[in-house]
């Protein structure tokens, strides 16, 4: 009942037809050339709309599910086998753009039907800003370099310091006063050297933010302050560009997505940058390092997602962590704010370089600098 595919190579590919059992999701994100969907074949209840004088090929994801389907359209009559080894001896033998180290390097996320040989493919050709190479920055970087995203930018001019280490995985003792940016690529390049790192070792700024910006297909908000936060959102926003935006303090985290559209940016729901006093931060109220790994993991995953197609995105919705409670729970924006400065009706703000008093503190930071 089994077949392997170096016995199926000597068969008369004319008379072979695949089908393919593990379900719609799994079938669009990739499937064995030519395949059909068992679903589409299936007309009602154990009934098929098959040809007797063909020879049937039945796959699932490993070849084993797929043997009871096997069974039960042998006693139908049609001449059916199974494949050993399933999609995944498949995709390993025959997938050309992956090349061996890649495809043993990411089996275990391709196998996910939602992800595939199709998802890591966009993977592959994804190119991610990070702009921050902190504690969010940290964890969402190493995640994205082990899935593969092409290419990797990473944007900060801060150094490594001792205060760092609590929170930031990605560096060690012997980095530090090194710049963040240019150490983390160094380290990512070790994990993964299949990928392009690029270190920006400059804050995101007004003057910059459009050139490296538009290099990218999806941005990670991985900033400390809300100039930056703002300015990255009002950049996406004009450029057209996705990003998500994840705000960590003390023991809570929140991630939201957006995409171009209609769901609302970030200043359709925070409106201004707060006033410098009004709300503390990292180095004012503290942070628990775990909290910044779960937050920053969670953005990576959106990146993920986002370029696979798989699951549901972050956009017009916070998802909100209480990491003392561990209470989560997701708030609904389902609309813009119509009195938004970048994306309502009367937006004003045009150019970042137009509104760039607003970005301010970048501005003092480079003079520092
Ligand atoms: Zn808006």
């Amino acid at each position: 009942m089994d077949v392997t595919l170096e016995q199926l190579s000597g068969w008369d590919k004319e008379q072979l037809i695949y089908i393919d059992t593990r379900g719609a999701v799994a079938y669009h994100h990739g499937h064995i050339d030519n395949a059909v969907l068992l679903d589409d074949i299936c007309i009602a209840n154990n009934s098929y709309s098959l040809d007797y004088s063909k020879k049937y090929i039945v796959y699932c994801s490993y070849g084993e599910k797929s043997r009871d389907i096997v069974i039960s359209l042998r006693k139908m009559g049609y001449d059916v086998y199974n494949l050993k080894g399933g999609y995944r001896e498949w995709l390993q033998k025959n997938v050309i753009d992956l090349d061996r180290n890649e495809q043993i390097r990411y089996d275990r996320q391709m196998i996910l039907p939602e992800i595939g040989t199709y998802g890591q493919l966009k993977l592959k050709k994804a190119k991610v800003l990070i702009v921050g190479a902190g504690g969010l920055g940290a964890p969402a970087s190493m995640y994205l370099a082990g899935a593969g995203i092409g290419q990797i930018g990473l944007m900060d001019a801060d150094f490594v310091s001792l205060t760092n280490l609590q929170r930031q995985i990605v560096f060690n003792e012997t980095m530090i006063h090194k710049n963040k940016a240019k150490t983390t690529k160094e380290v990512l390049e070790k994990m993964n050297s299949r990928i392009v790192i690029k270190a920006y070792d400059e804050f995101l700024t007004p003057f910059n933010a459009e050139k490296v910006v538009s290099e990218y297909d999806f941005i990670i908000d991985a900033a400390d302050n809300f100039e930056t936060k703002f300015l990255i959102n009002d950049i996406c926003v004009l450029l057209k560009k996705p990003f998500c935006h994840a705000g960590i303090l003390k023991f809570q985290g929140q991630v939201m997505t957006w995409v171009p559209g209609n769901s609302p940016c970030y200043r359709c729901i925070f409106e201004e940058i707060p006033e410098k006093s009004s709300i503390p931060n990292c180095s004012e109220a503290g942070i628990v390092g775990a909290m910044a790994g779960i937050i920053g993991s969670i953005q990576a995953l959106e990146a993920i997602k986002y370029f696979s197609g798989a699951g549901e995105l972050l956009t017009g919705r916070m998802f909100v962590l209480d990491g003392l409670s561990m209470n989560s729970r997701i708030v609904e924006f389902p609309n813009k704010n119509v009195h938004c400065r970048v994306c309502g009706k009367n937006a004003d703000i045009r150019s970042v370089m137009e509104n760039k008093t607003e970005y301010a503190m970048n501005l003092c930071r480079i003079e520092e600098v």
